[in-house]
């Protein structure tokens, strides 16, 4: 089952050790860092809890002398599973502290420590079949599967006003509500996370309970982090990013294009389901409907708090209007 050999790590930059993780998701792998800071090592990110995953990190953890006392501490940056499954396997491996944004570690904790809640009647109310709707809301345990939290000690909230050795500490909304990103000023590195990513789009979604308008939170994100000099961006997914301030352009105009495009679709009533058909065309597995469907709704919130478009409620099914 070994896919992953020690020669795949990369230093793209001196003393910044890139370490891919499989992961069982169309993006493949999930790229941690191991950070060389004098004698120690910051890690961030992890990985979701398989079997190849902990092969690559025990081959990584060889390769690259993390053992016990040599890991100064683990950041994650948020909840998804992709990022945080790994979290007791790691603390047990190094003995180290793992930190994260205090808002973003009661979310892991409620989510794959407790019961998360049935989204059925979000589902529904937003026009999706009833069968897709059932297997998606049964799919919250299977990621359960691939998450194990450390109890004893939990993970700890980070101090919203330190730096943290050479880093500035940001939180970034968005993606999910509180993502960490570093930022390391005199190199001009930022570790981008989810937030900014190469290729791909990064997943922003509406869900309940959460962040009511998340794309604009996440605009805004993108345009400070427009502001920060940096020659290097360092992603969880995919490539690195030589230039993140025209990667940014890319992604404000992907967003600017999309809400245009819905507006569009909008000129006649329709379910937040029936909009994602529209715009995802390929043919998506249920699990990639659940953000079709989330990724849809973010901007169709967007369009509807800046009343250009309107929502209203018939016997149990909500559909979303362009504002003539
Ligand atoms: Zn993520």
């Amino acid at each position: 089952m070994s896919n992953i050999n020690p020669d795949d790590i990369t230093e793209p930059i001196s003393g910044v050790f890139r370490i891919p993780i499989p992961v069982p998701l169309p993006l493949k792998y999930l790229y941690s860092y191991a950070i060389a800071l004098n004698q120690d090592y910051l890690v961030l990110d992890l990985g979701m809890d398989t079997p190849q995953a902990r092969d690559a990190w025990m081959k990584a953890t060889q390769h690259l002398g993390l053992e016990h006392g040599r890991v100064r501490a683990v950041f994650l940056t948020h909840f998804h599973p992709d990022h945080v499954g790994l979290a007791d396997f790691a603390a047990d491996l190094w003995q180290a502290p793992l930190f994260m944004w205090k808002q973003e570690l009661e979310t892991v904790y409620r989510l794959f420590d407790e019961s998360p809640k049935s989204l059925m009647t979000f589902f529904s109310l937003h026009g999706m079949p009833q069968d897709m709707a059932e297997y998606l809301d049964q799919e919250r345990f299977f990621t359960q599967a691939v998450v194990h939290l450390p109890v004893n000690p939990r993970i700890q909230p980070l101090d919203p006003l330190t730096t943290w050795g050479p880093f500035q500490l940001l939180d970034q909304a968005g993606h999910t509500d509180h993502q960490l990103l570093l930022y390391w000023p005199e190199r001009q590195l930022l570790f981008t996370g989810d937030q900014v990513l190469a290729r791909i789009t990064p997943n922003i979604s509406f869900w309940p309970d959460t962040d009511p308008d998340p794309l604009a939170s996440y605009l805004e994100s993108l345009r400070k982090l427009q502001m920060l000099p940096v020659r290097l961006g360092l992603p969880a997914h995919e490539g690195v990013i030589n230039d993140v301030g025209g990667r940014i352009d890319e992604l404000i105009k992907h967003h600017n294009e999309r809400a245009g495009r819905i507006l569009d679709l909008l000129s006649v009533p329709r379910t937040a389901f029936e909009t994602a058909q529209h715009l995802f065309k390929r043919n998506l597995t249920r699990s990639q409907w659940r953000f079709a469907l989330s990724e849809t709704l973010a901007h169709l919130e967007y369009l509807r708090v800046r009343n250009l478009a309107t929502f209203y409620e018939v016997q149990g099914i909500g559909r979303y209007q362009a504002v003539r």
